[in-house]
């Protein structure tokens, strides 16, 4: 099973997800999950910008490499630049589109939160 995204909120009434998804609840909220394979175009927006994470920061929607990626992602040494400009640009739209809407956006400021948990160096005071 692969975690895919986590959806903070209240268990939804009836979502029909594509074979070899399922939704389960977890402190946070409730966690969508695979099965570690799966068709392309069903594919979560997660999966389809990685290892890119999309974001909301500083009052505005951020993409930037996910650090979750570096032990799976063969491309994190070669950084955002890296990558094709083309693939980046639309994952740019996507963080653009999805701010646009507050649930969203607070969603991606709530990742942004985690990344930067996730990098936080241990002994390090955090804000
Ligand atoms: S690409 Fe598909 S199989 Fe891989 S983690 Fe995402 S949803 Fe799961």
């Amino acid at each position: 099973m692969a975690a895919c995204c986590c959806i903070r909120a209240r268990r939804p009434a009836i979502i029909d997800l594509p074979a070899g998804f399922s939704l389960r609840e977890v402190p946070e909220g409730i966690l969508l999950t695979c099965e570690g394979s799966c068709e392309r175009h069903t594919r979560p927006l997660a999966c389809r910008v990685f290892p890119l994470a999309l974001t909301w920061a500083d009052n505005r929607p951020r993409v930037l490499p996910d650090p979750r990626a570096w032990p799976l992602c063969p491309l994190m040494p070669s950084g955002i630049r890296g990558l094709r400009q083309d693939f980046v640009e639309k994952a740019r739209q996507a963080a653009e589109l999805l701010t646009a809407h507050p649930r969203q956006r607070a969603f991606l400021e709530l990742q942004q939160r985690l990344l930067t948990a996730f990098t936080q160096i241990p002994w390090q005071e955090g804000d």
